[in-house]
């Protein structure tokens, strides 16, 4: 129950064991928020940890929120909760997720970046250089190359327009219908293969839930056009590693641009670092803002402080 009294509770923040930013964070979220006391977790008093109910968090060891008994909500700096879900999801906290305009804007600039890497076939006159081979490949005009979205949320819808402003057809796949201007916009399960078959470049901004992980596997991956290629910017365990290499090895897929991975750091055994149709990238496509994601959190929790409102949460069941 919201009470004025409880308003002035110290917040608290927490992150994995040993994250080096979390002095910065603390201070970022503090200068956002003055009216506010802003705590890692570590200097917590005992009178202010049995008090505060709302947390802001970065990987939290679930077991220090266990240590917050009016805890009501956490919100999170990242856009991506597969671990806070599966961490909470038997509790009754509500998370809220990192939704900034900022990281859209950061991971459709990746987008289009990557896309363009693979139109402009960077992969390929960079083997013709190791090889001394001077040959002007075919030139393929934007229009004509189809890049596929798989997730049309935040980050996707953010990646379609710049994709279509810089002249790309552009289709999308989400859970629930949509419509954008200028683009097709697939929705639901039924219709995945459709969308497959027309895509050169698919480019994954999905959420990690039961139902995504794996989702890219090979029966998916054969439905696109031969020559096709892959970005993931979105978690590693939503591609079938195994089905990747061999539908690369096949030449089925050109090329994999991987920013995300199941084990990170990736190992360096891992296959991935040595394949040449490979792109590896250390998880760098759209890195949280720590100013731009402090003014987002502080406007949440104004509001959440004057009028006992959460913004939207994460859908715990779902997975996002
Ligand atoms: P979001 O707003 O929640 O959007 C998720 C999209 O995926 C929605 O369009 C949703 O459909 C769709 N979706 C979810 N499950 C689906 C399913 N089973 N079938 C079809 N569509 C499905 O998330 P976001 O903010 O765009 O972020 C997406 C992900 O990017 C995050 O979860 C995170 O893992 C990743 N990320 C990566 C980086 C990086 O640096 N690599 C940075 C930030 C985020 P509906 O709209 O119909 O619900």
């Amino acid at each position: 129950m919201f009470t004025k009294d409880k308003m002035m509770n110290s917040i608290p923040f927490l992150a994995a064991p040993n994250y080096a930013y979390t002095q910065a964070w603390v201070e970022a979220l503090q200068a956002a928020m003055p009216s506010e006391k802003i705590v890692a977790f570590s200097d917590l008093s005992e009178a202010e940890r049995v008090t505060c109910q709302v947390a802001i968090v970065a990987n939290p060891d679930p077991a220090q929120l266990q240590q917050l008994p009016q805890l009501e909500w956490v919100h999170s700096v990242w856009a991506g909760v597969e671990r806070l879900v599966a961490d909470l999801a038997h509790t009754d906290l509500k998370v809220v997720r990192l939704v900034d305009p900022q990281l859209a804007r950061t991971m459709a600039e990746a987008v289009l970046t990557w896309v363009l890497y693979l139109h402009r076939e960077i992969p390929a006159y960079s083997k013709q250089q190791i090889d001394k081979k001077w040959q002007a490949r075919p030139y393929v005009k934007a229009q004509q190359r189809t890049v596929g979205l798989l997730g049309l949320g935040a980050l996707g819808e953010a990646a379609a327009h710049s994709l279509l402003q810089a002249g790309f057809s552009v289709c999308a796949w989400s859970a629930t219908e949509k419509k954008i201007p200028g683009m097709t916009c697939f929705s639901g399960e039924d219709s995945l293969p459709a969308m497959l078959a027309k895509t050169d470049i698919l480019v994954c901004l999905l959420p990690l839930t039961p139902k995504t992980q794996g989702l890219v596997d090979a029966p998916l991956l054969a439905q696109l056009p031969p020559g096709a290629s892959l970005i993931n910017f979105a978690r590693g365990a939503i591609v079938n590693d195994t089905d990747l290499l061999q539908a690369l090895d096949q030449n089925h897929l050109s090329h994999a641009v991987l920013d995300v991975f199941t084990l990170e750091p990736l190992p360096e055994s891992a296959w991935q670092w040595q394949h040449p149709q490979v792109t590896v990238l250390p998880h760098c496509s759209a890195p949280t803002d720590r100013d731009t994601a402090s003014l987002i959190v502080a406007d949440n929790i104004g509001r959440y402080r004057a009028t006992g409102e959460l913004p939207q949460t994460v859908n715990m069941r779902r997975g996002y």
